[in-house]
């Protein structure tokens, strides 16, 4: 079980609305920090440790700014997110750049960054070199395939686009060798939101034992192994949160049974979570327009899955607070939707919670990653302002709510009217 209480009241959440309207995406950043300091003790016992936050789950300079000064780097997959690790002051080896069918200028701008960068393809080997020229250091990303299982969100390795093969690894790295390159990487990703801490013990022995063998095969050292992402969150109450020391406990016995028992100089373990890091502590805030009772009980929110899309893309569970009747029975039955006309924006069906009425306003639990950064403008929604709860109670506007001209911001209504 985990407990699902919200670090604010409903008076202090009406306090914010006299400034900023709902709907709003609300980060803790005293939870965030503390996570991140309980991750980073956890993970110290092994070499060379940093994380690299996955910028996609929420990509916000403030929230990179906070994390740099935790000692995270960024992990970075296209060119704004290398933008956005910039502006935040990350650069040169803090960040990691782990992209898949990557345009030239992008490989640009993170060769210019210094960053480490992750190949997805052999094929990327040459593609790198002729546009941007290979840096000192490059890794590549492995797709075990068939020698791993995968798990729901991200497919069997096999079915999964990312990566290269065994064979492909032991060739790659022979031709990295010949041209030049002097440092090495290994990385892989092979699970999202998965629970069970035994999967990225797995994970990292099947890693460290193939850098033994490529070491000694090939005849080069590698600085880091990347365990990358995907350590999931409990989103519903009855579920556990991952604890961080099994992790580190069995993925240290493998190192030591491994790259420490053959004599290999050290390894740099490194990792590159998103959700884990920032998801629990975001919680969409939303008021209750309308309700409706035809076949079902309806209640009709003020936002809609432009804001947070995970139910109605996965069928995915949050979690859900009716403020200011935390301790009410949750006696009534009810799809959560929103305002888009699409069946399946929904933020919850057949829900049980407390009779709700007309103005409440509904906390929606674990939007911090993944959630505001997956919107989109489809039907003319607009996308939410982000706000930062701050360790001393005051809030900050860290992004501001679409409006209507930045929806209509690309096209020319004056050209429309020379239009016949
Ligand atoms: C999405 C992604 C991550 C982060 O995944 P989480 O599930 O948020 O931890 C890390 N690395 C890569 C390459 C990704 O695509």
């Amino acid at each position: 079980m985990v407990s699902k209480e919200l670090p604010f009241t409903k008076e202090e959440i009406l306090k914010i609305m006299e400034k900023y309207p709902t709907p709003f995406h609300i980060y803790d950043e005293k939870a965030i920090r503390e996570n991140a300091r309980r991750l980073k003790k956890a993970f110290e016992d092994l070499p060379g440790f940093k994380e690299f936050f996955a910028v996609k789950a929420l990509p916000n300079p403030y929230i990179l700014k906070l994390l740099k000064e935790e000692g995270f780097g960024a992990d970075c997959s296209s060119l704004p997110e290398l933008i956005l690790a910039e502006k935040a002051g990350i650069t040169g080896e803090d960040i990691m750049f782990s992209s898949n069918d990557t345009p030239a200028e992008e490989f640009v701008k993170a060769k210019e960054l210094g960053a480490y960068i992750n190949l997805d393809d052999i094929s990327h080997i040459e593609y790198l070199e002729k546009h941007a020229g290979l840096p000192e250091i490059v890794c590549f990303r492995y797709n075990p395939g068939p020698l791993k299982e995968g798990n729901a969100i991200i497919g069997t390795p096999e079915e999964a686009k990312y990566g290269f093969t065994r064979e492909q690894l032991f060739e790659g790295y022979r031709i990295l060798k010949e041209k030049g390159v002097k440092r090495f990487g290994m990385h892989t990703m092979v699970a999202s939101n998965e629970l069970d801490p035994k999967y990225f013990v797995e994970t990292a022995r099947l890693l460290f034992e193939l850098i033994v063998e490529i070491s000694k095969e090939v005849g080069i050292k590698f600085d880091f192994v990347n365990l990358g992402g995907g350590i999931g969150i409990p989103y519903r109450p009855e579920q556990e949160a991952v604890p961080y020391d099994v992790i580190v406990k069995g993925a240290k016995a493998a190192y030591d049974e491994t790259i420490g028992a053959s004599g290999l100089d050290r390894v740099s373990v490194f990792l590159e979570c998103g959700r884990v890091i920032t998801g629990p502590y975001g919680y969409l805030i939303s008021q209750v327009r309308h309700l409706k009772h035809t076949y079902k009980d309806y209640v009709g929110l003020d936002s809609c899955m432009a804001n947070l899309m995970r139910p109605g893309l996965y069928g995915a569970y949050h979690h859900i607070t009716v403020l200011g009747k935390e301790k009410e029975a949750l006696d009534h039955t009810y799809d959560v939707t929103g305002s888009l006309c699409e069946n399946n924006d929904k933020f919850a069906i057949n829900r049980e919670l407390p009779e709700i009425e007309v103005g409440d306003l509904l906390a929606i639990h674990d939007s911090g990653a993944h959630g505001h950064a997956m919107g989109f403008n489809y039907n003319g929604k607009l996308r939410s302002a982000e706000l930062l709860l701050r360790e001393d109670g005051s809030v900050v506007m860290i992004r501001r709510a679409e409006t209507i001209e930045d929806y209509f911001a690309t096209l020319d209504f004056e050209g429309l009217k020379e239009f016949e």
